[in-house]
């Protein structure tokens, strides 16, 4: 993508390009669709609505990828499912494995493009951390994917696909316990397909996922931000990384859009539930965004917001031009928060050695072509 100031301001908060996939095949993907939909298209085919929870538990309970699968319906049902809608499934390409157990895959689409998740077992949590578009328009200058530029938004059955491919994998002993929107793509960016994608996997009848363990990342898309807390339970994650709105546009081409501030004062106003709190992301930068100053800054931006502070050691790659704050530093900027009566946390890098770690994605190449 273009480095050019009016391509990144562009990006903010427009439409983007949808999918073309299924090859100009006009049925719906059984895959996209929510329940209520999903008995919405039975119930126009004449069938009883009791068939599309059937079906919703071969899928999401039981794992099945085909109508042909589905033995306890009818032949003749599952004839004429396959006549009125797709079944796609999202094929694994590849699965790499870090030294710390930490699993990326990398996904083949319909199109011929390819997106990764990435899976993180850590004690009792095991976290997968889906993407929700092809690249990322947000062009973040410490974030290698927003380096790639552009390239479409998932469907939901793409991200839903994810959960379902990464869960089959890590076998039926194995639960995924959390999901974050933090792999390639900006959710906010593509909303109604993530809301689509959060309403199938919490569903009581399928995979029944809480909401309170998915956590969105956002950039900072103010009023997507607030609709994706009036339609949804999700926890919110928001990518701060700097204290000053100079520093904040450079790091952030997006603040043009909505600075600081203003995300700032629109965070303090979100009706957040009872006990959820949102995160702050800090990405530590060497000289950048590390100082005691920006720490003080930090500590009166945030007071009165019910928060927590996620500090992120910077994962480095080529084309960035900078370093990651030296661990010591990070940990006195932590310390010096929670003297502010702030919860801070220090994420620890994972799968840093298979590009797998916070905004390593994007550096695989497709594997397939059409
Ligand atoms: N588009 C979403 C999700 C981004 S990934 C968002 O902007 O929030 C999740 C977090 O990792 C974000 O806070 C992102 O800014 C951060 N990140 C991106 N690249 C990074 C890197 N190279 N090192 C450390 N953190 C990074």
């Amino acid at each position: 993508m273009a480095e050019g100031s009016e391509t990144r301001d562009e990006a903010v908060g427009t439409p983007h390009p949808e999918a073309t996939v299924g090859g100009g095949d006009a049925r719906p993907d059984l895959r996209d669709l929510t329940l209520p939909e999903l008995r919405a298209i039975l119930g126009s085919l004449g069938e009883a609505p009791f068939r599309a929870d059937q079906i919703w538990g071969f899928v999401y309970k039981r794992g099945h990828r085909t109508f042909a699968a589905m033995h306890t319906l009818s032949k003749e049902l599952r004839a004429r499912l396959e006549g009125e809608l797709r079944f796609s499934d999202l094929p694994v390409l590849e699965v790499v494995r870090a030294g710390d157990g930490t699993e990326k895959f990398l996904f083949g689409l319909a199109d011929g493009r390819a997106v990764e998740s990435v899976l993180i077992p850590d004690g009792r949590r095991l976290t997968l951390c889906v993407s929700s578009q092809v690249g990322c328009a947000y062009a973040c200058r410490f974030c290698l994917t927003g380096y790639r530029g552009f390239g479409r938004n998932l469907r939901p059955g793409e991200i839903v696909g994810q959960v379902m491919a990464a869960a089959a994998h890590a076998g039926a002993d194995a639960r995924i316990t959390n999901l974050v929107f933090m792999g390639q793509g900006e959710p906010l960016a593509n909303l109604d397909h993530v809301i689509a994608a959060i309403d199938i996997l919490t569903q009581s009848s399928g995979l029944a996922i809480s909401p309170r363990r998915i956590t969105v990342s956002t950039v900072g898309l103010v009023p997507q931000m607030e609709e994706l807390l009036r339609r949804t339970k999700v926890e919110l994650a928001v990518s701060l990384h700097a204290t000053t709105e100079a520093s904040r546009s450079e790091l952030v081409p997006s603040n043009r859009r909505y600075g600081l501030h203003a995300l700032l004062a629109a965070c303090a106003a979100l009706p957040l539930a009872k006990r959820s709190r949102i995160t702050f992301e800090y990405t530590m930068l060497d000289g950048v965004n590390d100082s005691d100053a920006d720490r003080r800054r930090l500590a009166k931006l945030l007071r009165g917001t019910r928060c927590k502070v996620n500090l992120i050691p910077f994962n480095a790659f080529p084309e960035a031009p900078y370093r990651s704050s030296p661990l010591e530093r990070i940990e006195a900027f932590a310390e010096g928060l929670r003297a502010d009566g702030y919860a801070v946390m220090v994420r620890r890098t994972r799968g840093a050695d298979v590009s797998a770690a916070c905004g390593m994605l994007g550096r695989t190449e497709p594997k397939i072509t059409h």
